[in-house]
C-alpha cells in the first residue's frame, strides 16, 4: 500500500519517529520534497541520529530509501550524512537518488544569506540554500543530479548557471569563486554517482507488486508554499498533494495518509503562531519537550494545540488517521488548553487564514483537565490515565479523524497503537 506520513503543524511534529516506526514494514521509504533544512531525529539501536536528507528507512535492511525528483540536495551534505551512517555500521547502498532531483550549490547558500539580508522582515530561513535552489529550478537555471554523470557537460552547465547567477546578483561574486564550487562538487560526485537512478520504474513496479511504500513529508502543512503562512514557508509542498509531483506517482495511488501532530504546538522561525505561549507554560513545554531544532539548534516557540490547523490539514491532506506525539510532555499540568477556533474582529474562523490575517487572530480556547502521572511507560490506550484518554478522544472529535497512534516518548517502543474497535469509539 502507498502510505503518506505528513506534518500536520509547523514541522518537527515527530515524523522522524513515526516513519522509523512504520518503516519496519515498508519496502520503500520515499522523500518527495524539501532539502536538508529540516532534520528528523531518530533514536534506535544504532544510536541517535539527526537525518537531514537520507530517509529514515535507511535503518531497515529490507527497505529501499528514495530521494524523489521534488527534493533538492546539497551534494557534500549528503556525502557527509552517508559517511556518518556508514561509520555507525549502516549499509547505505539501499539509497536511490532520483536523477531528476535538483542540486543545492554553494552559490544558493550565498544567495540565501544575501536575500535574507535584503528583506525588511526576515522569513527565518535556515540559510542552507534551499529556497534559492527551488527558485533556480522554477527559473530553469537549476542542475539536476543526473547531470553529475557527464563531467564535461556538467562543467559547461555549471559555468553558465554560475555566470547567470552573478549577472543577476553581482553581490554574490564576493562570496566565492567558480573554482571553489567546482572543486567541492567534484569531491562529492564520485561518492554519489552509484546512488543516482531513474526512480520511475522502481515506484511503478512497487505499485504493481502491491509493495508497502511510505512517503515521508518534511516540515508540515503550515510551512507549505501554497497553504502555509506565506511568506514564512518553505519553497516546496509538504502537503500530501505534493507527493504526486515530487515522487512521480498518481495521487490516486495513495491510500493511507497519517497526519503527525504533537499534543501541543511548536514553531521555529518567523511568522504567525496564534497559540504561542510566552509564559511559564511555554517554558514548561520547551524544557520538558526538549524543543530545540535538530538542524539549527534554534529553540522552538511552544504553545497549545491548535485544532483549526488540524482540521484544515484533515481536509487538504485527507488524513485517514492521526498520530498524536509527545503526549507525555503534557503530564504534570493541572489544566490543558486547546484552541478550537480563532476569532478576529468579532468573526470566528474554523480554519487558518493567510499570514497577514493570521497575525491578527485570537485563539478561542477550551480547557481540559490534565493528569499528573508519568505516562512514558504506558503501552496500551487503557494504560493511560482517564484524563489523557479523554484528551485524545476530544481531539479526535474536534478534528473528525481517528487518532491511531499515541506517542509517549522518543523510543520506537513508546508508541501506543490503538485497536480498530477503539479508534471507532
Ligand atoms: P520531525 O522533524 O517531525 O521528525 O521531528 P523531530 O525529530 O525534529 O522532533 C521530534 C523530537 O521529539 C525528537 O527529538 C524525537 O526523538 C522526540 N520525540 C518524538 N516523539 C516523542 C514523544 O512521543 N515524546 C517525547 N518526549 N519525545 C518524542
Amino acid at each position: 500500500m502507498f502510505h503518506a506520513v505528513v506534518g500536520a503543524q509547523y514541522g518537527d511534529e515527530g515524523k522522524g519517529k513515526m516513519v522509523d516506526y512504520l518503516a519496519e514494514k515498508a519496502d520503500l521509504v520515499v522523500r518527495y520534497q524539501g532539502g536538508g533544512n529540516a532534520g528528523h531525529t531518530i533514536v534506535n539501536q544504532y544510536g541517535k541520529f539527526a537525518l537531514h536528507l537520507v530517509p529514515s528507512g535507511i535503518f531497515h535492511n529490507h527497505t529501499i530509501s528514495v530521494l524523489g525528483a521534488g527534493v533538492v540536495l546539497h551534494p557534500q551534505q549528503l556525502v557527509d550524512e552517508l559517511t556518518t551512517l556508514e561509520a555507525a555500521g549502516i549499509d547505505t547502498r539501499r539509497l536511490v537518488i532520483s536523477e531528476r532531483a535538483h542540486m543545492v550549490l554553494p552559490y544558493h547558500i550565498w544567495q540565501d544569506k544575501w536575500e535574507e539580508e535584503q528583506r525588511s522582515k526576515k522569513v527565518g530561513t535556515t540559510l542552507q540554500g534551499i529556497g534559492p535552489a527551488y527558485q533556480d529550478k522554477v527559473g530553469r537555471f537549476g542542475l539536476q543530479v543526473g547531470e553529475l554523470r557527464d563531467l564535461h557537460r556538467l562543467r559547461t552547465r555549471l559555468e553558465t548557471a554560475f555566470q547567470a547567477k552573478i549577472n543577476r546578483i553581482p553581490g554574490l561574486a564576493s562570496y566565492g569563486t567558480f573554482d571553489e564550487i567546482w572543486t567541492s562538487l567534484l569531491a562529492a560526485r564520485d561518492k554519489l554517482l552509484p546512488y543516482i537512478a531513474d526512480t520511475t520504474p522502481l515506484l511503478y513496479e512497487a505499485h504493481q507488486a502491491e509493495k508497502d511504500v511510505l512517503f515521508e513529508g518534511q516540515l508540515g502543512i503550515m510551512r507549505d508554499l501554497d497553504w502555509g503562512v506565506y511568506p514564512f514557508v518553505t519553497s516546496s509542498n509538504p502537503i500530501a498533494g505534493g507527493i504526486g509531483a515530487g515522487a512521480g506517482v498518481p495521487p490516486t495511488a495513495i491510500r493511507r495518509i497519517t497526519g503527525i501532530t504533537k499534543a501541543y504546538t511548536t514553531a521555529v522561525g518567523e511568522g504567525p503562531f496564534p497559540t504561542q505561549l510566552n509564559d511559564s507554560y511555554g517554558t514548561y513545554l520547551q524544557d520538558k519537550g526538549h524543543e530545540y531544532g535538530a538542524t539549527t539548534g534554534r529553540p522552538r516557540a511552544c504553545g497549545w494545540l491548535d485544532i483549526p490547523t488540524l482540521r484544515y490539514g484533515a481536509w487538504i491532506n485527507g488524513y485517514t488517521e492521526l498520530a498524536l506525539m509527545k503526549l507525555d510532555v503534557l503530564s504534570g499540568l493541572d489544566q490543558i488548553q486547546v484552541a478550537v477556533r480563532y476569532e478576529k474582529d468579532g468573526t470566528q474562523y474554523e480554519w487558518p487564514l493567510p499570514a497577514y490575517d493570521m497575525e491578527l487572530v485570537q485563539p478561542v480556547y477550551e480547557t481540559l483537565p490534565g493528569w499528573q502521572e508519568d505516562i512514558s511507560d504506558c503501552r496500551t490506550f487503557a494504560d493511560l490515565p482517564a484524563n489523557a484518554q479523554a484528551f485524545v478522544r476530544q481531539v479526535e472529535a474536534w478534528v473528525g479523524v481517528p487518532v491511531r497512534y499515541v506517542s509517549v516518548g522518543p523510543d520506537r517502543a513508546q508508541t501506543i497503537l490503538r485497536g480498530d474497535m477503539e479508534t471507532q469509539a
